[in-house]
């Protein structure tokens, strides 16, 4: 063994040196991350790095609740695992979450970290408090491939999906900051701050199917995070061949980006209709709610003014979801610079809203949250941008 070679003294005798007994720490990036592997892959990582079959299991059940229930990060503190053990541990493994650059709580309570991941991007995560629950809205890539022309996200290039382990990362960090890990040894969570998660960030979730999914998984395993399944709503502009993997394979709720009753308004607002169009989307949704034994589906629908917003939609998308058991979200437009729409006047949204609710279904006006950060629907990451923008302004009138 290579590691047992007699080293040489100064003076040239011989000593046996046992470095197998000093564990030696790997440089960061040689060590795996824990957050966001599945059971199964931290079994096989953790058998990869010695632990004996048998035991694998019962490591994996231990350091999940280490890390999922009482959000320890620190292997010495895992103290029902042997010393020695969790030297292993700390030298072949690392439990990891994006660094948060920043932190902007608006007026209302809401909160929106920035956090930097591996590459140096940078995405968004908000925390949005409301009576007897917590939303968080978590990001599944950096930028996006589609170009729905009412969206901020929708003006950045995709830059990367983003890993399972940096959308569980959103969660544990957000987690950190609300201070909801309840404290070692209590066995009680209190009530819950972060109660529900939404896959409404930057991205579309389905073009980074895998990922999601691992991370729901983690997310929705009861020995650690244990947020249920109806706790979590993907959001999708309706990417058709993954909708029935997302019932079959997370089971989550669903919501669906529609914004339009023609195809010819949708084929401008979300360009994937191009590929599946309202009938085929529609068609992909009546089956949703038996493959994945879950309730409504939410239609979102964003308020533009004179482009989607008259009472003839509002018939024509009663008329289309007939027979969907579903609820129908409006969210009156959040602008942004350049923005080529304008918000549909607050009466308007009001009679839209009531020709549905007639019609029986719930269509609760989505309240901008968060307004003052930047921090609503589709909006995000433009804060930063601008900040940047500024910052890049004022270097070049100092002549830098
Ligand atoms: N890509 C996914 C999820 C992220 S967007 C999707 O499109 O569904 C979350 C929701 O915000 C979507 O319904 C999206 O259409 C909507 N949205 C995007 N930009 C918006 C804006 N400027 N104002 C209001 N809602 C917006
Ligand atoms: Fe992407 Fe969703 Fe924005 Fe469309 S609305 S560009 S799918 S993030």
């Amino acid at each position: 063994m290579t590691d047992q070679t007699p080293a040489q003294t100064a003076v040239g005798t011989p000593i046996t040196q046992d470095v197998l007994t000093i564990p030696r720490r790997l440089p960061d990036a040689a060590r795996v991350n824990i957050v966001g592997l599945t059971r199964d892959q931290l079994r096989a990582a953790l058998v990869e790095a010695g632990t004996p079959e048998k035991q694998a299991k019962m490591r994996v059940g231990q350091i999940w609740q280490w890390v999922y229930y009482w959000g320890v990060r620190d292997f010495a503190a895992m103290t029902n695992l042997a010393k020695d053990y969790r030297a292993l541990l700390a030298d072949r493994f690392e439990i990891a979450l994006p660094e948060v650059v920043s932190r902007q709580v608006s007026a209302d309570g809401t909160r929106k970290y920035l956090v930097r991941i591996a590459g140096g991007h940078e995405v968004e995560v908000v925390y949005i408090p409301e009576e007897g629950r917590g939303t968080l809205c978590v990001s599944s890539q950096v930028g996006c491939t589609l170009t729905c022309s009412f969206c901020h996200t929708g003006t950045q290039k995709l830059v990367r999906n983003l890993t399972a382990g940096e959308i569980v990362g959103q969660v544990m960090l957000a987690r950190d900051d609300l201070g909801e890990w309840p404290a070692v040894g209590t066995g009680s969570t209190g009530d819950r701050l972060v109660s529900n998660i939404v896959l409404m960030g930057m991205g579309e979730p389905l073009y980074n199917f895998e990922n999601v999914r691992d991370a729901m998984r983690v997310v929705m395993d009861g020995e650690g995070i244990g947020l249920g399944r109806r706790r979590i709503t993907l959001s999708t502009s309706g990417i058709v061949p993954e909708i029935a993997r997302t019932a079959e394979e997370i089971g989550c709720q669903l919501a669906i980006s529609f914004h339009a009753t023609t195809d010819e308004v949708r084929d401008r607002l979300v360009p994937v209709n191009r590929k599946w169009n309202i009938e085929t989307l529609l068609a992909a949704l009546r089956d949703y709610p038996k493959l994945s034994n879950s309730e409504r589906i939410t239609f979102e629908y964003v308020m533009l003014k004179d482009v989607n917003d008259s009472d003839a939609d509002a018939r024509r998308l009663v008329k289309l979801i007939q027979g969907i058991p579903a609820k129908i979200n409006l969210i009156p437009f959040n602008e942004w610079p350049g923005a080529p729409y304008q918000r549909s006047d607050w009466e308007r949204i009001e009679a839209f809203a009531d020709i549905i609710y007639k019609a029986g279904y719930a269509s609760p006006i989505r309240t901008p949250r968060g307004e003052d950060i930047m921090a609503a629907c589709g909006q995000l990451k433009s804060a930063t941008e601008r900040a940047r923008k500024s910052r890049a302004a004022i270097a070049a009138e100092a002549g830098l």
